[in-house]
């Protein structure tokens, strides 16, 4: 029985597994490490997972979807051929994939994970990233956030025992900037930042936009199909651009090449590359350390990989950042790195980790210059470190007020309307002139993301309490084991049928893209592989043709 690291991306997930002391990734049916955190459902109900439902989501965009990680711990559902999914619906099937994979990898029964997400997930994100495991047949007993898995296998890569590190994780369309302390084996998070709609797919879209330019096209003008093939081409640039000094690409039919530099695409990104120098200076400004004080600036995720990243990041912070691993492989070794110490049953000992609170908590002030609109007063402010219990005073507005109504608020604007109520607490105070009356308000939030206010009149000695866990609804057992029992029904595709249905799906991507001879160039090699098809049973007779069929793909893609 083993226990995997999973790192459930937005865009990617991965999985590690600890085997003789050595960290080992986990290959999906293709032979890859990264598997598209995409899914869809087939004609016959059956459930595309990965790369296949990624070529889904331009033919077939009504029964499939991607960046559902964004909508956890929502009320949102996703509608997908008549049937409804939540998101943690969709990460289970995710998950039950890699779990899948990872059984076959390690010819062992795998019943426990250990998970990351990101660190400013709050509770309802934390219970529905736990119940996706649940639903995908996974023990989730530890979640562990990301920077501190990136920390963590940073410090076991580097050989760098102790330290303070400014983890840089810039995925597919999110970006997340930590301070994390690794001291005494206690990894701490001291600051978090980040833009939630900043990410690779913003270049994609800015090479894509130029290009348009460069044609006197319109890029918002494009039809989906269009627009997907072309940011598609646009990302194949952008990787291009990591490994050579130019990439180029040919859009649609006899059409011309564009061209494109690392130092052009840098200056391209000017407004991106703004965005996120706010939000590093905003990650280390909070965590009160200054840029001498950071060991190690390491980079993760997907996006870090480009040089244009690396080089603007050594230009803003004045200190060259560093590439330990794979950047979109190291929050899973880190991952990897908690199941193997959970494997080996030494509980997670010298390892301590300590959590923060990633918004500020506070209750509504008088805003005397206009009284309909209250002001935030923060009592737990964000990055402080959890579990923590804050008391602040507060005193009447008016002469005679006999009633007090305590709002609670998360968010970071000075406005409370522009924050998120949680709850409210009303009490009656004794009449006193302005300035004397006298009460306390205590919020107390744990680890697990409960908070409790607790109103007190000093005076009075009378005092109210709230317990709160964060908005939406959570599903009692029943309702759980029910639904796993309904998730099980639906059928992952079998790991010997996902080459030959890329193929399909691949195929039926381009055939929908082209036009002209270049579409029936799909058609032919889609009829090959299929006629080919009919005359073997062999597996190896079918990767090869397969894998013939995807480099005559490659070769009119361009
Ligand atoms: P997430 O954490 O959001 O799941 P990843 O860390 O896997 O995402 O990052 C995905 C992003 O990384 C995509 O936008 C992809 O285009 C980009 N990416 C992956 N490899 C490269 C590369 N070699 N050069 C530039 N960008 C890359
Ligand atoms: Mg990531």
């Amino acid at each position: 029985m083993a226990i995997i690291g999973i790192d459930l991306g937005t865009t990617n997930s991965l999985a590690c597994a600890c085997r003789d002391g050595k960290m080992v990734l986990i290959p999906n049916p293709l032979g890859e490490f990264l598997t598209p955190s995409a899914v869809s459902v087939g004609e016959d109900g059956s459930i595309y997972v990965g790369a296949v439902a990624k070529e889904r989501l331009v033919t077939h965009p009504g029964v499939s979807v991607a960046s559902f990680k964004r909508f956890m711990g929502t009320g949102r559902v996703f509608c997908l051929e008549g049937q409804s999914f939540t998101p943690q619906e969709l990460s289970s099937f995710i998950l039950r994939q890699l779990r899948e994979d990872a059984e076959r990898f390690l010819g062992e029964e795998v019943t426990e994970a250990v998970i990351s997400v990101p660190a400013y997930f709050n509770d309802n994100q934390r219970y529905a990233t736990k119940q996706a495991g649940k639903l995908a047949g996974i023990h989730v007993e530890r979640l562990v956030n990301e920077p501190s898995a990136a920390a963590l296998s940073a410090s076991r890569i580097s050989g760098r025992e102790e330290g303070c590190y400014l983890i840089f994780d810039f995925g597919g369309g999110t970006l997340d900037v930590s301070v994390v302390d690794y001291f005494d084996n206690v990894i701490e998070i001291i600051a978090v930042s980040g833009d939630n709609r900043l990410g690779g797919d913003d270049f994609d879209r800015l090479i894509a936009e130029k290009f348009c330019e460069t044609r006197g096209m319109v890029y918002d003008e494009l039809e989906a199909g269009e627009r997907a093939e072309l940011l598609r081409l646009a990302e194949k640039c952008k990787r291009g651009l990591t490994v050579q000094k130019q990439a180029e690409f040919i859009y649609g039919a006899g059409g011309e090449a564009f061209h494109l530099t690392n130092v052009e695409l840098a200056e391209m990104g000017q407004k991106i590359f703004e965005r996120i120098g706010q939000v590093v200076s905003g990650a280390l400004s909070d965590s009160g350390r200054t840029i001498e004080e950071i060991d190690e600036v390491v980079l993760v995720g997907g996006s870090a990989k480009m040089p244009a990243i690396t080089f603007y990041l050594q230009a803003y912070l004045g200190k060259k950042p560093c590439v330990i691993g794979s950047p979109d492989e190291i929050v899973a070794v880190g991952a990897g790195i908690y199941a193997g110490i959970k494997e080996r049953r030494e509980e997670i000992k010298d390892l301590v980790l300590t959590d923060i609170c990633p918004f500020t908590l506070g209750t509504n002030v008088v805003n005397y210059s206009d009284r309909s609109n209250p002001v935030m007063s923060p009592v737990i402010e964000r990055n402080t470190i959890l579990p923590s219990s804050r008391t602040r005073t507060y005193t009447n507005s008016y002469d005679g007020q006999a009633h007090i109504s305590i709002g609670i608020y998360q968010g970071e604007s000075y406005y409370c309307s522009e924050n998120i109520e949680l709850g409210r607490i009303e009490m009656d105070i004794l009449p006193k002139k302005k300035g004397e009356a006298c009460f306390s308000v205590t919020f107390t939030y744990d680890i697990n993301g409960i908070l409790e206010v607790e109103v007190a009149d000093l005076q009075q000695n009378k005092k109210l309490w709230k317990t709160l866990t964060s908005g939406s609804v959570r599903v009692s057992e029943e309702e759980i084991e029910e639904r796993i029992k309904e998730m099980r029904d639906y059928k992952l595709m079998p790991p010997g049928g996902i080459r030959t249905m890329l193929v399909q799906a691949r195929g039926e991507r381009l055939f929908r893209q082209f036009l002209g001879r270049r579409r029936e160039a799909v058609a032919a090699v889609m009829e090959q592989f299929q006629r080919a098809l009919l005359e073997t049973q062999n597996d190896q007779q079918i990767i090869k043709l397969a894998k013939e069929a995807e480099a005559a793909f490659d070769a009119l893609e361009g």
